[in-house]
This record gives C-alpha cells, structure tokens and sequence, in this order.
C-alpha cells in the first residue's frame, strides 16, 4: 500500500464542523490553493510577460477566484457567467481570456466590453466578432490552434483530428492576416491539445511546437505575435502510484525551448484548472449505510450528483476514513452514492480501513471538475462549499442548495396538485 495523501485536517476537526455544517460539503484549502499558484508563477519567472489565467469552469467560487487574483493569477472563461464572476471580483482587461468555441454572439460583446483577450476557435469568428461589435475587432486578437495528427501523444489525448477545437494549421496565416487587414496590431496564438497529462515531456513538446509556428507565422505574414497560451491539461497525480508532475522543470524545459529558439520578448501564458485548484478541495461525506450482497458496499451521504468524475470518466480520487488514517486496509469495498444509477461509486474494490456507519470520509483532490460538475439529476441538491483560511478559521463560501431552489425555476401555478 502507498500512503494516502495528508490532509490539512482530522476527523475531529471536521465532526466539529458538521454541527455547523451538515454533510456532504466541500472544504477547500486556502493555504494549498495558495501553493498551487506560487508554483506556477515561480516556474514560469524567467519569462517577463508570464500569466496563468485560472480556467474558471475548474471551479468558478469567487472566494477562490480572488485568492487566486490576490497570487496575480488572471481568469479564463468561456461562458457568459463566468466573465461576469471575473467582472464582479474586480478581474477585467487582459487579465481575462476568454477562450470558448461556438459562441454566441452576447459572449464577445460582454468580452468585449470587460476589454478581456478573446481568443478565436474559428476562421469565421474573425467576421462574426466583427459583426458583434458593430464593425470593428479589437486592438489585440488571439486563434486557437488545432495542430491535427500528432504522433507521440495521440494514444493518451484523444486524436485532435477529431476535436473540434481551433483552426487547422493551413488556415492560420490567412487568420492572422484577415485578423491584421481589418485592423487588429496585436497577435496572440493558444492551443490546448492535453488533458490531466502527466508526462513531463509533452510540454517541453508542445512549447517548442508552437515557438516553431510563431516564427513560421511572423515570417510569412509580418505580424508580431506577442503571446503563445499552452492551455491547461496540467495533470494531478490522482493515485498514489502516480508521479506528480514537476511544474519546475516543465518551465524549465520550456525555457531552454525558448532560449534555444530566442523568442524574447515573447510571453507565456497558461490556462490551468486543474493543477492549480484540484489538490486543495475535498469532498467531506458521512458513511450512513453498510450493504452485503455480492458485493460489500459501503453508502455515503454524497454521490455523483456532487462529484462526477468517478462515474463519468472512471476517475479515481483518493479516499481517507478520518481516523483511521493509520489503520491497515481490510477486504476491498465499493463506495456508493444514493443516485439510481450504477456509476454513481465513489470507488470500486477499494481496500480501506474498516468502515462503521457515521464514519466521515475525506475524497481527495476534488477542487477542480468537482463541485463545477455538479448537477441536480434524481432531484439531487447542490452541496455546500466551505473554505479553510489561511489563520485556521472556517468560512462558509457557498451555501447548500434547498428545496426552495429546486423549485425556484418551476412555474407550478394555483390549481396543480402538490
Ligand atoms: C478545460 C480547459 C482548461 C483547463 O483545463 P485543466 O485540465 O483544468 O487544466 C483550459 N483551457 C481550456 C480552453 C479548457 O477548455
């Protein structure tokens, strides 16, 4: 067995909390969170320009985003809503990338206005922004690269062939120079090909990439391009077997990529959720049933509706018995959520401590596609979301969902049943 990640946190410390705040909750680390963001900006320091904007849909709590603002980390959005949470928090200009695709037209408009750098998924948009706008495009302009077949990384990322992101290598001088006839003076290029990826090398890769096409691109067209974006798809080393990336030497690398080349003054920009915000979340839950029948269950207050990423992608978190940190494993269990569906499992033979009903468990590195990936299926309600300061107190960051806002969107007029 490998040790279980440490928590910033015991059983009694939480059962103490869960007078207040009744399970299942989120608690997220502020000291952690905080880590997270510091490592990524010191990675990056040799690089003037450097920015991280944090990908909001990882986890869009305002009370994180201005913790992460507080570490001059920017905010990339690619809906309405989460270009208001930036504008709200006071986060605006180009400190927000606003990287969607099929976007409506509201979007750009709203981009437009918080003056955020919009970063285009298609050849098209260039007219379609334009025509949002009333005409004109903004002063700065990014393209979102699709870099089609790629051979080494294909097997672990999808084939970006069949993604249907960005624009293809052929179509991107002429955006650049569409963009540049109809007035834009500022280039950035973006392009996100990885998911939770854990290989070291691919950034390094994927860097010298796309500081290749940036010099094709400024040679043939005469532009300047002034950013590159890597995107995020930094991974965490979800099981204990898994090495955790080492964001030092991933900019490291990237830096010998960019002297090799020498593509001062350019700027590096990334666009990481989960890196910066999974480790310091955690999904608290209350053991409140014990099943045998063919298998030995384990049922728990929470389920997929709060945390979706074991059912949907088979992705496994970390799960620790408060209390029983120290405990051998017993016989492997399943731990299951109350949803009438059979992926919703926490985890499948799993070997944990013995488990007693009222047991309270801790599922690790859930602060990123956690919460945000919530949902109401089965009538389901949203849980709360609790943050652990910096000075040891508890602030409660997003209240639970009630029956009230389940039937908040429902007309049921006098006269229905109910
Ligand atoms: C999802 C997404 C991210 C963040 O991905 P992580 O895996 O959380 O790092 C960044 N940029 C874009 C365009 C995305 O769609």
């Amino acid at each position: 067995m490998l040790p279980m990640k440490t928590l910033p946190f015991d059983r009694d410390f939480i059962e103490k909390l869960t007078e207040t705040y009744p399970t299942p909750f989120y608690l997220y680390d502020e000291r952690t969170l905080r880590r997270q963001a510091r490592q990524f900006n010191a990675a990056f320091a040799w690089n003037p320009g450097f920015k991280e904007y944090f990908a909001v849909k990882a986890n869009p709590n305002p009370a994180l985003l201005k913790i992460l603002q507080s570490e001059n980390i920017g905010g990339d959005c690619s809906s309405l809503p989460e270009l208001v949470l930036c504008e709200r928090i006071g986060t605006a200009g180009e400190n927000i990338m606003f990287t969607s695709n099929n976007t409506p037209a509201a979007e750009y408009r709203k981009a437009g206005e918080l003056g955020a750098i919009i970063n285009l998924d298609d050849i098209t948009h260039i007219g379609f922004l334009a025509q949002c706008r009333g005409g004109s495009l903004p002063e700065l302009l990014s393209f979102r690269w699709n870099p089609g077949e790629l051979r080494e990384v294909q097997s672990v990322i999808g084939n970006p062939v069949e993604a249907k992101y960005g624009l293809t290598t052929a179509q991107m001088d002429d955006a650049y120079e569409t963009a540049k006839r109809k007035g834009v003076r500022r280039f950035g290029l973006h392009t996100m090909v990885a998911s939770n990826m854990l290989q070291q090398d691919f950034f390094r890769c994927t860097a010298g990439t796309m500081f290749d096409l940036v010099t094709k691109i400024e040679y043939r067209t005469g532009i300047k391009i002034e950013f590159v974006n890597l995107g995020g798809g930094f991974g965490v080393a979800y099981r204990p077997d898994q090495t955790p990336l080492d964001l030092h030497r991933v900019g490291a690398d990237i830096q010998e990529e960019y002297e090799k080349r020498g593509m001062q003054p350019l700027k590096i920009f990334t666009e990481s959720g989960r890196l910066i915000a999974a480790e310091s979340g955690t999904l608290i839950t209350r053991v409140i049933h014990e099943k045998n029948i063919y298998k030995h269950y384990i049922g728990v207050d929470a389920c997929m509706a709060n945390l979706m990423r074991p059912g949907m992608y088979g992705a496994y978190h970390g799960i620790t018995v408060l209390g029983k940190e120290h405990t051998p494993p017993a016989e492997p269990v399943d731990v299951v959520g109350s949803l009438c569906e059979n992926c919703d499992k926490f985890a499948v033979d799993r070997a944990l401590p013995p488990i007693a009903i009222g047991d309270l468990l801790a599922i690790h590195d859930a602060g990123a596609h956690g919460y945000a990936m919530g949902f109401q299926y089965n009538g389901k309600l949203r849980c709360a979301e609790l943050l652990l300061q910096e000075d040891g107190s508890v602030r409660l960051i997003r209240r639970a969902e009630t029956m009230d806002d389940y039937f908040a969107t429902l007309n049921i007029g006098a006269g229905v049943p109910g």
